[in-house]
Formats: C-alpha cells, structure tokens, sequence
C-alpha cells in the first residue's frame, strides 16, 4: 500500500485490551501515520507493572511525531492517554536518545515502517539499550526481521554501532531507508533446510569465563558445536547477552537470554537452549516473536501468510489493532500441534 492522504475518523484504542503493553501503542502509531489516520488511545500499558509512557515509549511517541509532523497532546513521562494526529511522512536524517535503557529497537519498530513510506531517504539513530529484556535485540532486527522485509521489497539497512545494556543504556543502532518501495506479500510455511545453528556469548565488563561457560551449557543442550565468545570494551558494560541464532534456507531464528548478578551461566544458557529447541522442535517457520513483528509488514502487504510456533497474546492483540486501521482479514487456525498458520488476505 501507499501512504495515504489525509484521512478518516479518530480511531479509538483500548491501551488494556488483550497484551496491554507498548506493542499496542506502537503498532498505532506507525499504522496511524502510514495510514494517515488520527487516533486516541487511553489505558497505555494498563498491564504493566508501571503503566503509561516509560522513555521509550515516550520516545517512540517523539520519533513518530517528528517524522509526521505530528499534533500530540499527552506526550508525557506516566502519561496514560494520547492523542495523535500525523501530517505527511517526512524523510531525512534524525537523532533519537531514549535517556535511560530502554529499547532503541522497538523504537525504530515504531518509526521504519512509516518511513518505508517517506517523500525521501532517512538515516535513523537510537540511543539507549541495544539489547533489553523482552524486546528484540538489535542482532534480532538485523539477522531475522530485516531479511525478511528484504524479501518484501523493502530496501533498509540496520546497524549496530555500540551495545547498550540495562541500566546503563547508552547504545546505538543506526538504520538507513529508502522508500517507494511497494511491500510484496511472502509466503513462509516452511522454514527450509538447516544452514547453521550457532550461538555467541557477548559480554561487556564481565568476565570471558562466564561467556566460555554459557557457551559449554548450550553446546551440552543442544546440538550446536559452534561457539563464539565476544568481549566487548568494558566501557559498554557492564552486560552479558547469549544468542542462539538458527539459520535455515527461508528464516533466520535467534533465541536470547540475559545474564544477571545471582543468576548463573548455565541457568542463562539453559534458557535460550529451551527456547531454542522449542523452535527446533516445531514445524514452524518463525517463533513467537518473530510472528508478531512479522504481522504488520505482511498486513501493509495487503495478504501473506506464515506458520508461528505459539498465537502468543502479543500476536492476537497485534491483530486487533491492525484490524482497526487496515482492511485486513487475519485468520489463525493450527496446523498441528506445534504450529499455528496465520493467514493475511
Ligand atoms: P512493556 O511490556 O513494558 O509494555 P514493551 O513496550 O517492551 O514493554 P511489549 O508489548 O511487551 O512492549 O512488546 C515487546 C516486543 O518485543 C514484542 O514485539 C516482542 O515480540 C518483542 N520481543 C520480546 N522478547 C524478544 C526476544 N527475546 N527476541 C525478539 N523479540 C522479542
């Protein structure tokens, strides 16, 4: 589809409703301006443990102004209501800085798919945490989604320049896009053969010997000889991220796990090792995650269609609020019992 001109009625939003997180709010934002429409959304994150706009969701909300030209009332730390009315889609270059840890990624989830639709091209920078708890790591963006969106005739590159972990934030993901490109619907049924499956132990300002031992637990888990340690400069820390990441002919997969003080490297390991077999396990093409960043893109596509290991509350929610801005028709029925097709037409 293309961006659209000025449009239609206020679309209102139930910021509780099904996951009742940031997904809700960002999904309408970028299909608020893509679509040019206006919407309210009261009740922001009303099932988080501190709801309303943190800083990310804040800058999100910022981002997303800045490139539309926005009129926004509510943009406030806590705020748990917005109204937001875009203009045209403006490309160029910016600079965004959450100001704490919070995701740079689901930041540039809120803004890359308006400025698919842009009048030029931009270059996007983040600032904060690279790689959160649950939210997609850079690497994720990178290696899984942004492939994907390749294939729908999407032309953007995704870069990581400096890591950023929880709490000292301080990361930086830069994106470049060109726009015009019209999305082509995908078909992802099957995942196709095996290319790889290999995991990378990152650690900043803690030692190797916990990312050796991460990485000795995952190859006893899994069937993964390949393992690599990275030591970052310990000015990027201090953190630690294990990455399982499983490449076959059609999808990408990566399956994450944090360490933390108290918890040990082989509690973290078995971690992402489960998640990872889950997957493996399954007959699905794309794992629970990737389902739900996957709709929107296969939505402004007008069809598609994909099998997902899980029809996680965060895919169903998805559906829900893409449905009040796109014409969409979205159908989930299961395969068998690991997988569960998801039908755009
Ligand atoms: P909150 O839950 O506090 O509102 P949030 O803004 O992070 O925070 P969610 O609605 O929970 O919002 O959305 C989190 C997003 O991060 C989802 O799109 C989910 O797919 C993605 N995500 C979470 N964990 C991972 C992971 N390990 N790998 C890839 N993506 C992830």
């Amino acid at each position: 589809m293309n961006a659209k001109t000025p449009q239609q009625n206020l679309i209102e939003l139930d910021g509780s409703q099904g996951e009742g997180g940031g997904q809700v709010l960002r999904t309408a934002l970028a299909l608020s301006m893509i679509t040019r429409t206006p919407f309210k959304i009261e009740r922001i994150r009303a099932k988080r443990s501190k709801p309303g706009l943190l800083r990310q969701h804040l800058t999100a909300v910022q981002a997303a102004a800045a490139i539309s030209g926005a009129q926004v009332q509510g943009d406030e730390l806590h705020s748990t209501t917005l109204y937001f009315q875009p203009g045209p889609i403006r490309g160029g270059d910016f600079r965004f800085s959450i100001g704490s840890a919070g995701s740079c990624t689901l930041v540039l989830q809120t803004i890359l798919p308006a400025l698919w639709f842009a009048d030029a091209p931009s270059t996007v920078s983040v600032t904060g945490g690279t790689h959160n708890k649950s939210a997609p790591p850079a690497d994720f963006l990178i290696l899984c989604w942004a492939p994907l969106l390749a294939r729908m005739g999407i032309t953007q590159t995704i870069q990581l320049n400096r890591h950023g972990f929880y709490p000292a934030g301080g990361g930086e993901v830069t994106a470049h896009v060109e726009p015009g490109a019209t999305l082509r619907p995908i078909t992802l049924i099957e995942r196709g053969p095996c290319h790889a499956l290999r995991a990378e132990a990152v650690v900043a300002d803690v030692p190797g010997s916990i990312a050796k031992r991460e990485l000795d637990q995952v190859a006893a888990r899994l069937d993964c000889p390949d393992g690599r340690v990275r030591e970052l400069p310990q000015a990027e820390g201090p953190g630690n991220v294990l990455m399982i990441e499983a490449r076959f002919a059609q999808v990408t997969e990566l399956f994450t796990a944090f360490g933390e003080r108290g918890i040990s490297a082989e509690s973290v390991a078995n971690h992402a090792a489960k998640e990872a077999r889950l997957y493996l396990e399954s007959t699905a093409a794309v794992g629970e995650y990737l389902a739900d960043q996957l709709l929107l893109p296969m939505a402004l596509a007008g069809s598609g269609s994909f099998t997902a290991t899980v029809a996680s509350s965060h895919l169903q929610t998805n559906i829900k609020v893409i449905k009040q801005f796109l014409p969409v028709d979205i159908q989930l029925s299961q395969t068998d019992n690991s997988a569960v097709q998801v039908d755009l037409s």
